[in-house]
């Protein structure tokens, strides 16, 4: 019958699409649990003033130390601590991780959408494909 054939061509396809489909989402997830070095938060350099009376950065026409931040929130809310030089390069690039996961966390949600979509097309087809073979339901 025309309809079967076109029912297993269909089912063929969307069996292909989902697999695919799985592929992807593995992908986006094996490159997400690479990035070990990740720390969440964000980078900054910003001007801070010691306090020490004494210090040149007490000069109100001074801008203050140089001091590079790492800033994040947690259950208490917004935290901030200096980097200390030696970590800086290490910091950075684990916040730029963190970047990243957060990029490959919305392609993962977007490529998800996607699986769901083809499974709710398996799911049609496959009733209707079932539904035909009997002839009356
Ligand atoms: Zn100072």
């Amino acid at each position: 019958m025309l309809h079967e054939v076109y029912y297993k061509a269909k089912m063929k396809a969307i069996t292909f699409n989902v697999k695919n489909q799985l592929h992807r989402i593995t992908s986006i997830i094996e490159d997400i649990l690479a990035l070990s070095a990740m720390m969440r938060g964000s980078y900054g350099d910003i001007y801070q003033r010691c306090g020490k009376p004494t210090c040149w950065c007490a000069n109100t026409k001074e801008k203050g130390h140089l001091c590079t931040r790492l800033m994040w929130t947690d259950v208490n809310g917004v935290k901030t601590r200096s980097v200390r030089e030696d970590d800086k390069q290490s910091v950075k690039n684990a916040v730029e991780q963190y970047h990243q996961y957060k990029k490959l966390r919305i392609m993962l949600r977007t490529e998800e959408k996607k699986l769901e979509e083809l499974l709710t097309e398996f799911e049609r087809n496959t009733t209707k494909t079932n539904k035909t073979k009997m002839g009356y339901l």
